[in-house]
């Protein structure tokens, strides 16, 4: 389902990389913004990066942005563009409606995926562009997993205080009051509820905090560095 595109570079989806007009990618700690260059099929490109906030504000990309837009999610049906999300253990996710030429690319921490910043991605979809969800691809990259992301009780109450199924959190064996979050299925269960189908949702299993090829903010503090994740469309 998933493959490394070249050692060290950026891990793609198959079934992405069989449509034609599409560009996509999970950067490893190799990957860097320089690196989008080196490449002539993308020279025309233009990176687009969020100052990312951890909430669920969605941007419709209809324009090159004079400067970077804050919030969480970005939206648009414009080629020569790379939506690009910075992570180091939260969730990234890319979204192709492959018939409507429609991108997004969402950055999914514990505080946004309590706010649905996903769900809120998806309602635009079908709102602004009249996206059906059932034929929305998504991939969801690399991030911690729910053996290793240790959260306290106070992230837990404020996913019950927003209507969340407590199966997302997971007791820790020994630790009063910590529990483990499974953020991949978190988000997951919000697209499914939408109507996106199981069938379209492709999954890359690596942990952020064990696999030392990608950056890790639990793992290394600040110095960790972030993953570039990004989309984008040729003519
Ligand atoms: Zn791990």
């Amino acid at each position: 389902m998933m493959k490394l595109s070249t050692p060290d570079d950026f891990f793609i989806v198959s079934r992405l990389e069989k449509i034609p007009f599409l560009f996509h990618g999970f950067g490893t700690r190799n990957w860097r913004e320089k690196n989008f260059k080196e490449r002539t099929e993308w020279k025309n490109f233009k990176l687009i990066f969020l100052d990312q906030i951890h909430s669920n504000v969605i941007h419709f990309v209809d324009k090159v942005p004079d400067k970077n837009l804050k919030g969480d999610g970005m939206i648009t049906n414009l080629p020569s563009l790379f939506l690009i999300i910075k992570t180091a253990d939260c969730l990234p996710v890319l979204i192709v409606d492959e018939m409507r030429k429609v991108i997004a690319a969402v950055h999914c921490g514990w505080r946004g995926t309590q706010k649905r910043v996903i769900k809120r991605v998806i309602q635009d979809l079908e709102n602004h562009y009249g996206c059906f969800p059932s034929s929305l691809l998504v991939a969801m990259g690399p991030c911690i997993g729910n053996e290793c992301y240790e959260v306290g009780e106070d992230v837990r109450e404020s996913y019950e205080e927003q209507g969340f199924h407590p199966e997302f959190f997971r007791p820790h064996s020994s630790r009063r009051k910590k529990y483990f979050l499974d953020l991949k299925e978190a988000n997951y269960s919000q697209l499914l509820s939408l109507g996106v189908q199981k069938k379209n949702v492709y999954s890359l299993d690596i942990c952020t905090h064990c696999q030392k090829m990608f950056p890790s903010f639990r793992r290394d503090g600040e110095r960790a560095g972030r993953m570039l994740s990004f989309i984008g469309m040729s003519f």
